[in-house]
């Protein structure tokens, strides 16, 4: 029998609006407050910080978000994107399961972050901005936001979390040849990080961290707004095409997923591919599950807990609803990057505290070993972080065949690994280890927070 590899969708048949879930949730996420006064922030309090447009997209309860013209023009430069049944991968697992994954590693800086910078520039330019501060863990985002700033001629400062600028070079390169500004951070050049630095001078730096600088740069300069590469709702609203797209393709090739899997930073890629599809669970009546894919040594959605958070390190932020493991906590040094965030976003939060999504923590050896497996069965070379979307859809596959059952399995490859190859070379060379978190670390953390209730 003959199997299809890609299933392309056309130009034309590339989605016209975002889908937002929060029109179709029983339980509406809770509101995010004002630390000063506790009340539920208002949409003005955003806006000396974000694009107006991306304010009201942050409150919107409407179901659907037209894209506009300009911007879904830009999108055509990546997408529509494939959908790959991995073919080589079944094989290799000898599994009677039919896995598909999502190519986001197809955009110009291999990863799935352009879907949001480029609404995220185009809402700024037309409203007159000039400048844009923001910051990046493993680089993906900043090198999204250089390109999308430089095509709508926007300037850009990047806060690059150390560890990452040490470790990645060649994505702070990225950056540079799209014309942006790169600053390690903790840096000097701000309040923030240099509060950072007097707390630990050694400091490897955090995206949290980062993203302090980053918000309080645009707050005290001119004409400048801060974005950000997830997290928020505006950004999930964006990254919703992938989800939107993969259905048009599944439903091509007549198939639809028993499993959703992505991994999970602060939860836009696996927001992204999951929410058009929860929508038929919610609307339809169809039972999918959805698997959010953290790394062991980041475990906020499994073992953090559902509080009122910052968003940031040092506390500049609105208080958001969220599994935490505490704005203080510090990540062991891992190779995914982009996913040693200590929060999540409100709404995914809320879907997990109410069953309707499900977590599960990956260890960093076990992450690169399905990556291995997947760069060997399938030709792509993922990124860290999406190696643990694929060890979840693994351990699926093998359920699957386990149970001599039939199961169709969907993942996002959030990107590629090209720009990571020292991570891989560690793992070779026996360097990379897991690392456990103590519970009592998690404890100390989460104690400080606002209560909920
Ligand atoms: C940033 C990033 C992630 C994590 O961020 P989310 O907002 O959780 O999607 C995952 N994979 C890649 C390739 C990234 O660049």
């Amino acid at each position: 029998m003959k199997t299809t590899k890609k299933i392309l969708l056309s130009e034309q048949d590339m989605p016209k609006a975002w889908y937002n879930i929060v029109a179709d949730m029983k339980n509406k996420p809770l509101p995010m407050l004002n630390p000063g006064t506790k009340q539920p922030l208002r949409p003005e309090e955003m806006e000396p910080l974000f694009a107006k447009g991306l304010v009201a997209q942050e409150f919107t309860t409407e179901r659907y978000v037209e894209i506009p013209d300009e911007v879904w023009q830009l999108y055509k430069i990546y997408r529509p994107t494939p959908l790959v049944r991995a073919s080589g991968l079944e094989k290799a697992l000898d599994t009677p399961a039919k896995i598909y994954f999502k190519n986001e590693s197809v955009s110009p800086v291999g990863s799935h972050k352009l879907n949001s910078a480029i609404p995220q520039a185009y809402y700024n330019k037309i409203e007159g901005i000039k400048h844009i501060t923001t910051e990046t863990g493993a680089g993906q985002w900043g090198s999204a936001m250089s390109i999308a700033c430089q095509h709508f001629g926007l300037d850009l400062q990047v806060y690059m979390v150390k560890v990452s600028y040490d470790q990645k070079p060649y994505r702070k390169f990225v950056m540079q040849t799209y014309g942006a500004e790169v600053i390690p951070s903790p840096s000097n050049r701000t309040a923030a990080g240099r509060a950072l630095l007097a707390r630990d001078p050694n400091s490897s730096g955090s995206l949290g961290g980062a993203i302090s600088e980053a918000v309080e740069a645009a707050v005290t300069h001119p004409d400048t707004r801060y974005t950000l590469g997830s997290v928020l709702n505006h950004v999930i609203l964006h990254q919703t095409i992938i989800g939107l797209e993969a259905e048009k393709q599944m439903d091509l090739v007549g198939d639809y997923p028993d499993v959703v899997i992505g991994c999970f930073g602060g939860g836009s890629n696996f927001s992204g591919i999951s929410f058009p599809f929860l929508r038929h669970n919610f609307l339809d009546g169809k039972t999918t599950r959805f698997i959010a894919a953290e790394p062991a040594s980041c475990p906020k959605l499994t073992r953090g807990k559902f509080e009122y958070d910052f968003g940031d390190t040092i506390g500049m932020t609105p208080l958001i609803p969220m599994f935490t493991l505490g704005h203080d906590f510090q990540p062991a040094d891992i190779h995914a990057g982009g996913l040693r965030y200590h929060g999540a976003g409100s709404i995914v939060s809320q879907l997990l505290k109410d069953g309707l999504i499900e977590a599960q923590a990956v260890k960093q050896l076990d992450t690169f070993e399905a990556g291995v497996l997947f760069a060997r069965t399938e030709g792509i070379i993922p990124a860290p972080e999406s190696t643990h979307a694929i060890a979840v859809a693994i351990q699926e596959a093998l359920k699957a065949k386990e149970e001599g059952k039939e199961k169709v399995i969907l993942f996002n490859l959030s990107g590629h690994g090209l720009i990571d190859m020292t991570a891989y070379d560690s793992y070779f060379s026996g360097k990379l280890t897991n690392y456990d978190v103590p519970e009592s670390m998690i404890q100390e953390n989460v104690s400080k927070l606002e209560k909920l209730t």
